[in-house]
């Protein structure tokens, strides 16, 4: 490897993540020639991440090396990337690895101080959709009770609420062993309350949780309709916050908008820092398959995170469910983790993916293909070429999602259902003597599913 080109890593392997160096970095591969700097990636898809991140950097690099102005020059080249494979696997095994994984979501299993050892910074992958509330966390973790208080993080589920907060836990736990911390989801807060409620053991319950310099309340959004929990958990909040002491909220939803919640406890809530977990993009998802399977120990190729991402979008609980399909596989059938694998793991999911067709997609899809505008779906002109990809629109809307007759005439222009089902019938007779017909009803079929 050239100086130059080691220079590159040993800098970017000090300003990026460990995950982020061994995503996009490592596997690059760098030649150097007069001011003709050839940088080769293994895929197009690290290539553009590359040239949109970081390609200003390594030209300065270059230019600082060279002394003289230079240009750089992507290629994507797979031999390069059978070779940056191998070294990536063996820095893998250099990386310090987070404590064996337990099973994670089972945080009654954990510790009487609800933290579960498997969440930490180290393995939670950053990207755009958790950057600010990242950030914020490890500020928060470094400093308690001494920046924003409360934190409070909302977004929707399996996007790592719960991984970041009990991250934050456990980086204050283990650099401060004396640190009273309390992780809990709000449901057992809840139980917390009526048992105290019960037993007429409030004093308890208080010196409990007013005596904590760390709270962390999961999923609070199940306070609602419980004005004697959102009552106590006023009392604790006013005197955490009175004493300099950290609290840590995680919500479904932002503070304004938690329903059933006191007014005054709404507005608490947005006092400190208010912060939001969004869906990961593609790269982001390609990133944490590539982490979660470095801490199961199982190689995956990129093609094969590529693919996984792009099938599994919604959250990352579902893209790990994906993952440990496809090991789940591999183990059992002794074959190698390739795309094809891939395919028949998710086989299921790809297929419940794929019948969640919309019929205004179908409207869309036929409208292209019969080169007229989407708006002649719904408008009542009757001329025959308008009317024909009407009808093949509705038939494939009735055989392609689960939408009643009623429903898919409401959708094209608010039609009466015995319109949709004339429709499917002369669609369905025609396809049977008119081939061009079944051929254009294959073609968008195919499409539409795809
Ligand atoms: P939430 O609490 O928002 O519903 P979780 O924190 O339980 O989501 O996350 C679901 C799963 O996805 C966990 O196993 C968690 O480790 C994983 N996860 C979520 N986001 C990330 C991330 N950015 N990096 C690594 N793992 C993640
Ligand atoms: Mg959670």
């Amino acid at each position: 490897m050239n100086e130059f080109w080691s220079n590159c890593l040993n800098r970017f392997q000090e300003e990026l993540s460990q995950q982020q160096f061994n995503t996009w970095i490592k596997p690059l591969d760098c030649d150097i020639q007069e001011a003709n700097v050839r940088l080769y990636c293994p895929n197009r898809f690290v290539m553009q991440w590359v040239k949109d991140k970081f390609s200003q950097q390594i030209s300065q690099l270059a230019e600082d090396y060279l002394k003289q102005p230079c240009e750089i020059e992507f290629i994507i080249s797979d031999t390069k990337k059978i070779d940056a494979v191998e070294p990536r696997v063996n820095t893998a095994q250099e990386v310090k690895k987070p404590k064996e994984v337990k099973k994670k979501t089972d945080t009654k299993s954990a510790n009487s101080d609800g933290l579960n050892p498997a969440f930490l910074f180290e393995n939670f992958v950053t990207g755009r959709a958790n950057e600010l509330a990242r950030a914020a966390a490890l500020q928060i973790a470094e400093k308690p009770g001494e920046s924003y208080n409360p934190l409070f993080i909302y977004g929707g589920v399996g996007l790592g609420k719960t991984h970041l907060i009990q991250a934050i836990g456990n980086f204050v736990k283990s650099h401060n062993s004396e640190a009273k911390i309390k992780y809990l989801h709000a449901e057992r807060y809840v139980s917390d309350v009526v048992k105290a409620y019960g037993n007429k053991s409030f004093d308890e319950f208080k010196k409990k949780y007013h005596s904590l310099d760390l709270i962390l309340v999961d999923d609070i959004q199940f306070f609602a309709k419980k004005p004697r929990t959102q009552e106590e958990f006023f009392y604790v909040f006013n005197s955490l916050i009175e004493s300099k002491k950290q609290i840590i909220i995680t919500c479904d939803t932002y503070p304004k908008e938690i329903a059933d919640m006191d007014e005054r406890l709404r507005t608490r809530f947005s006092w400190g820092l208010t912060v939001a977990v969004e869906p990961p993009e593609l790269e982001m998802r390609v990133a944490i398959l590539l982490k979660k399977a470095e801490e199961a120990k199982v190689k995956i190729g990129e093609d094969v995170a590529f693919f996984v991402a792009k099938q599994i979008r919604s959250n990352v609980r579902e893209l790990e469910g994906a993952l440990n399909r496809i090991i789940a596989m591999s183990n059992f059938t002794g074959r190698e983790i390739d795309i094809n694998l891939a395919k028949e793991a998710l086989k299921d999911l790809i297929a419940v993916k794929s019948r969640q067709i919309t019929i205004e997609n179908i409207q869309k899809t036929v409208a292209d293909y019969y080169k007229i505008k989407v708006a002649e779906m719904y408008s009542k002109k009757r001329t025959r070429n308008f009317a024909r990809p009407r009808q093949v629109a509705m038939a494939l809307a009735r055989e392609l999602t689960n939408f009643s007759f009623p429903e898919i005439g409401e959708a094209f222009g608010n039609r009466h259902h015995t319109t949709v089902m004339h429709a499917c019938d002369e669609i369905g007779g025609m396809k049977n003597t008119d081939p061009v017909l079944a051929r254009d009803i294959a073609i968008l079929t195919q499409v539409i599913r795809d």
